[in-house]
């Protein structure tokens, strides 16, 4: 399987869609979203360590702007001022949260 390359992407203030297919969306929730960001800045890139303290990203962060890059991922401009994070298709798709690839309970994205 190569990188899953969503029909759709849609933005709204508290989610953003992204659609595999007709059948196949999956409902990002903005802040979880945001606070999953992978970006140097979030995450310690030589521990993993986050860095991201989630009690300064505010609960109402919206998406503003979503931009692709490159063909394999997004990145989305919030409303907090951040914009370098990049979520690849691949993470995405691995942490879809619909109901058919995680249960919505045991999605912290969902
Ligand atoms: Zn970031
Ligand atoms: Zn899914």
């Amino acid at each position: 399987m190569g990188t899953p390359i969503p029909e759709r992407i849609r933005r709204s203030d508290d989610a953003i869609e992204v659609a595999w297919d007709a059948n196949h969306v999956g409902r990002f929730a903005a802040r979880a979203l945001r606070l999953a960001c992978p970006c140097a800045g979030c995450v310690d890139e030589m521990t993993g360590r986050p860095l991201l303290d989630p009690d300064s990203v505010p609960m109402d962060v919206a998406p503003l702007q979503v931009e692709l890059v490159g063909g394999y991922a997004i990145r989305v401009r919030w409303s907090d001022g951040h914009g370098t994070g990049m979520q690849t298709f691949d993470w995405l798709r691995a942490h879809c949260p619909c109901g058919d690839c995680a249960p919505p309970r045991q999605s912290p994205l969902a």
